[in-house]
């Protein structure tokens, strides 16, 4: 049941700001992960301020000196959609087209996706586990099949983002306003990790909202994927993903962004996988090599060994298909 909330509906970022400064104040964009987190009593919301009138944040535009501008409260499905933004930025129109269901891309923003809340089912079900503040993480001696393999210390919940792991495989900024005024962000630089802190997922103040998400120019040629594997092909969270930028000259590729998603608490960018195809024109050896590489330093759990081969396996498919 969801306890009594106020209701504020901004009339303009600012507004959204002020009232995001109450005690128990939550964001609310589409409402998809937020509604489901209020009903469960994942987190108390005293006041809830909604953004989603706010025109001036959807849509996408290209940027006057080159790349792309995207509003965060632009629908996935928008987002997916886009066929001049797929013709550059395949990896995230993939990744969008890959979130959830129909009637939740059509609902959920792609700001509401880079912020929504970890799915672990001790994190969303009635247990005091760190990250809510507890000393424990039930996954480590618990039903562990879903977690971390990699970056997982004090707290093994992976990151649910589809379209966080394309935007940080395009090196994507983000915009945030707040009281203090407006900054940008790198995208890697956005999310926190559980060995800095367990109790936040990214770097965003109480009364902090993103309001556009920047893709940088693209030239040459690029190609770029999102592969994600998932337990059934009805809407489910990624078991493994993949998202890859590679830039080629001539042949050999002279740039690389190799992110994982589905096995780690943010995107996971292997950079020993990327730095193995620098200079290389990828053949099945390379791309086996980078694949085994993707998985450097990866320490599973008791029942979530296989993601190691899903990621192995995902890295080299997609690295094939794209040369
Ligand atoms: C059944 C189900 C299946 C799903 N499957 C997938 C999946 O396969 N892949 C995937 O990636 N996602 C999946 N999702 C998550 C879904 O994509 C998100 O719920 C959605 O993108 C969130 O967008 P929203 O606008 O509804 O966010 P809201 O629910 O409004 O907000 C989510 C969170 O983000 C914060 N927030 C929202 N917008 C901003 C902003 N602009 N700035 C700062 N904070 C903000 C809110 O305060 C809240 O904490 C699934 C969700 C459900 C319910």
């Amino acid at each position: 049941m969801i306890s009594n909330f106020a209701h504020v509906k901004a009339g303009s970022v600012a507004e959204a700001i002020k009232a995001l400064g109450a005690r128990g104040a939550k964001l609310h964009a589409g409402g998809t992960d937020l509604l489901g987190c209020m009903r469960d009593g994942v987190f108390a919301v005293q006041r809830v301020v909604s953004i989603s009138g706010l025109k001036e944040l959807k849509g996408i535009s290209a940027k006057p000196g080159g790349g792309v501008k995207i509003g965060a409260l632009t629908t996935i499905a928008d987002i997916a959609a886009d066929a001049s933004l797929g013709a550059k930025y395949a990896v995230l129109t993939q990744a969008a087209a890959e979130v959830a269901s129909p009637q939740l891309r059509e609902q959920g923003t792609i700001g509401g996706n880079l912020c929504q809340r970890p799915r672990c089912w001790y994190f969303r079900g009635d247990f005091h586990c760190a990250r809510k503040g507890g000393d424990m993480c039930y996954a480590v001696e618990g039903e562990n099949q879903y977690h971390a393999i990699l970056g997982g210390e004090r707290c093994y919940f992976v990151h649910p983002s589809d379209t966080a792991v394309a935007l940080v495989a395009l090196q994507a900024q983000l915009m945030i306003a707040g009281a203090s005024g407006s900054r940008a962000v790198r995208i890697e630089d956005f999310f926190v990790g559980p060995a800095k802190d367990v109790l936040k997922e990214n770097i965003l103040a109480p009364d902090e909202i993103i309001t556009e998400i920047h893709l940088p120019p693209i030239a040459g040629t690029v190609r770029s994927s999102y592969r994600k594997i998932r337990a059934r092909r009805a809407w489910d969270f990624a078991l493994t993903s993949v998202g890859i930028v590679l830039q080629f000259e001539k042949e050999a590729v002279s740039k690389a962004r190799i992110v994982l998603g589905g096995v780690a608490p943010y995107p996971w960018r292997a950079a020993a996988a990327e730095k193995l195809l620098v200079g290389k024109k990828p053949d099945s050896a390379i791309a086996a090599s980078a694949a085994q590489a993707a998985t450097e330093g990866a320490d599973p759990l008791r029942d979530n060994g296989y993601k190691v081969e899903m990621v192995k396996g995902a890295v080299e498919e997609s690295i094939l298909a794209l040369a």
